[in-house]
């Protein structure tokens, strides 16, 4: 035992990773291989990538590659790669610590129901850790490349509480991961085995892996067609030559004809450390100023950590199958961060620094031809959401392909998962805008489901109708009961219902679809236009009149709390509702601003009170009439979810009146 070694606790989020994954991780083992051999090809890529301005990093080993190792006898399986390597500080903090943003959000959200933390844990990634899933312990040796022999480092754990370092001897660049396998692992101490595995998750990585080749010492055929080749007794012996045992090519390199939809689903699966399959990829090779390879993923589930608007991308760029970065904003727009896959171009100067290639104009063309290429995706998608086979005008029943079938139901699964995030697209991408707007869907006061676009909302627009009418709020509930929509609805007017947080900041950027302005029922004086006949103009004007005194005892009493107050004829059976004016920020948006410790203009609301309501009516020559005009107005913020500036005062008014 040397003297430098040293024994460390893993961070608290670790230990209880790996309890998770020991104890609920089973019903997939192998996945354990793709994981490590994912590890071992980022690594080599780094090495390349600190290569282009240190050639000396090399050393005498210039050919990237893993190896995949196994010893019957001390029941252990080795992956071994000659990439970047680590230093015993790094080993310390990449395997003691997750140094992941979100973890610790990750964390909280598993409910020890041990099913569903799986497939949340299948989301996040488990990348090392899930070595535990076959081994109860695990032994790392590395060398990070550029650092003396000696200069190696041991990391040794079981798996629980703490793992030992110490620092060891160790020529050859890069990092061994030691497995020393559990009993019900055995499988894996066999070469047959590891090959279909290493077939299944990682053909397509474009590093060689290499397993020693085995041969039979004086094996009697018996079997042909079983696993072994049919040959019994003697076993196999290791010849001590090496070979290549996957194809080794990158996945996006070849045709799209030579791949299966299964290669890519497991393709997006390395990539991305997501255990469901995409709902949907594009490959493609782009001609043009810039040429490059794209193949972008759109995945079914929407990540744990959607909403880190930081986290690092899913894109990541490659020159001429090197790695390069995985710089999320240069490739991607960030409302398109849920995007996975890889861009690969052959006319970006390979030696150059990150920060100029962020700079360069051909990687904007790469981002914006991928931001197009996205939209597509999604557009085809939309399109085939509702395809359904039947009789067209012309008589004649369409014929739906099986590739058309199988995007039915797709946009609205994409929708449910990303939608939201899509938004922040008004607000970020004013080229793509117009593209953006159709791609959006929402409920509305004919429809729950979340499927109503700007285009079906203008087939259905009544005759005179001249604006798309919108209403935003917290929740469904809140949106479809607010007095706003009582006109609305009582004339048949349909309204899109907005609940998602960012709608309100999102319409911001929308003023109008195809020509149709968009009108919030919350904001202005509601002007239905021709929608309103002669008469009701005139029976609302002569009510304002009739109204006027009472009015001008309502504004001073509110003064302090309202900027006008007003008569409307968008109320039917509610006495009183806030709208803020035409340019002003909605008491909504001033609310989420509030809460989320911003500042926000304290403009005041104007309040508008329906001249018909009982309530109202006793106004006029009422004791109580102070009291009364403050209960109409807290009593409107309530209706739309706020709450009054004084509620006990509220309270107190009310109490008084109920006596
Ligand atoms: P992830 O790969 O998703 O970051 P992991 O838990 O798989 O998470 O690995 C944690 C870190 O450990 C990696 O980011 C990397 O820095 C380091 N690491 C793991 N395997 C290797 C390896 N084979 N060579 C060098 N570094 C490695």
């Amino acid at each position: 035992m040397s003297q430098n070694k040293q024994t460390l606790s893993f961070q608290a989020e670790v230990a209880q990773l790996l309890h998770l994954v020991t104890h609920s991780l089973y019903s997939n083992q192998e996945i354990f291989l793709r994981e490590l051999i994912s590890n071992a090809s980022d690594a080599c890529d780094k090495l390349r990538f600190e290569a282009l301005n240190n050639n000396a990093l090399y050393e005498d080993a210039p050919n990237l590659e893993v190896r995949v190792s196994f010893d019957p006898a001390a029941r252990t399986l080795t992956i071994t790669d000659n990439g970047i390597g680590m230093s015993q500080q790094e080993a310390i903090d990449h395997l003691g610590t997750i140094a992941k943003s979100g973890t610790k959000d990750f964390m909280g959200k598993l409910s020890g129901d041990q099913k569903q933390d799986a497939q949340l844990i299948g989301q996040f990634g488990v990348g090392f850790y899930s070595g535990f899933i076959v081994a109860d312990k695990i032994t790392v040796e590395s060398r990070r490349a550029g650092l003396k022999a000696e200069e190696g480092v041991r990391w040794v754990s079981s798996g629980t509480g703490d793992f030992e370092v110490e620092t060891i001897t160790r020529p050859a660049r890069g990092t061994s991961i030691i497995l020393h396998l559990r009993e019900d692992a055995e499988e894996f101490l066999n070469a047959w085995k590891l090959k279909s595995v290493i077939a299944k998750y990682s053909d397509h990585i474009s590093l060689p892996i290499l397993m020693e080749k085995e041969e039979w010492k004086d094996g009697e055929l018996i079997n042909p067609n079983d696993e072994n080749g049919g040959r019994q007794p003697g076993g196999m012996v290791k010849t001590g030559e090496w070979e290549t045992v996957n194809k080794a090519s990158a996945l996006w390199t070849r045709p799209k004809k030579d791949i299966t939809d299964e290669q890519y689903a497991e393709f997006y699966k390395t990539i991305s450390h997501d255990h469901e399959a995409p709902l949907t990829w594009a490959h493609n090779r782009v001609e043009g100023n810039t040429e490059y390879t794209q193949l972008l993923y759109i995945p079914s589930k929407a990540p744990f950590d959607l909403w880190n608007r930081d986290k690092k991308a899913g894109v990541k760029l490659y020159v001429k199958r090197v790695f390069i970065m995985d710089d999320a904003e240069a490739l991607m727009p960030t409302y398109l961060r849920f995007v996975k896959g890889v861009i690969d171009s052959a006319d970006l100067p390979l030696n150059v620094s990150r920060e100029l290639l962020q700079e360069s104009r051909d990687v904007r063309s790469i981002r914006e031809g991928s931001t197009k290429r996205v939209l597509s995706m999604l557009e085809d998608l939309a399109k085939h959401d509702k395809h359904t086979a039947g009789e067209g005008a012309d008589g004649v029943t369409d014929v739906v392909s099986e590739e058309d079938k199988a995007k039915e139901g797709k946009y609205t699964a994409f929708y449910s998962e990303f939608g939201a995030v899509l938004k922040e697209g008004l607000g970020e991408d004013f080229a793509n805008r117009e593209r953006l707007a159709k791609l959006l869907r929402f409920a509305s006061t004919t429809s729950d489901a979340v499927t109503v676009s700007f285009a079906d909302y203008k087939a259905r627009m009544k005759e005179g109708q001249e604006a798309i009418y919108y209403i935003t709020a917290e929740t469904l509930a809140a949106a479809k009961n607010s007095p706003q929509l009582e006109v609305f609805k009582k004339k048949g007017i349909e309204v899109l219902l907005m609940t998602d947080r960012v709608d309100e900041w999102a319409l911001n950027y929308l003023h109008e679809f195809d020509s149709t302005p968009l009108q919030s029922v919350a904001k202005g004086a509601v002007d239905l236009g021709k929608l309103q006949d002669e008469a009701e103009k005139k029976a609302a004007e002569e009510a304002a009149e009739a109204f006027k005194p009472v009015l001008a005892k309502l504004k001073e009493a509110l003064k302090d709390k309202a900027e006008d107050v007003r008569v409307t004829t968008r109320l039917v059976d509610s006495p009183a509702c806030l709208v803020v004016q035409d340019d002003g920020m909605s008491t909504q948006l001033a609310r989420l601003l509030k809460q989320a410790g911003q500042q926000a203009p304290s403009t005041k609301p104007v309040l508008e009170v329906n001249a018909e309501h009982p309530l109202v009516k006793k106004l006029d020559g009422s004791v109580h009439f102070h009291d009364l005009a403050h209960i109409l107005f807290d009593q409107a913020l309530l209706a739309e979810g706020g709450l009054p500036d004084d509620p006990a005062a509220y309270v107190k008014r009310v109490n008084a009146l109920l006596v």
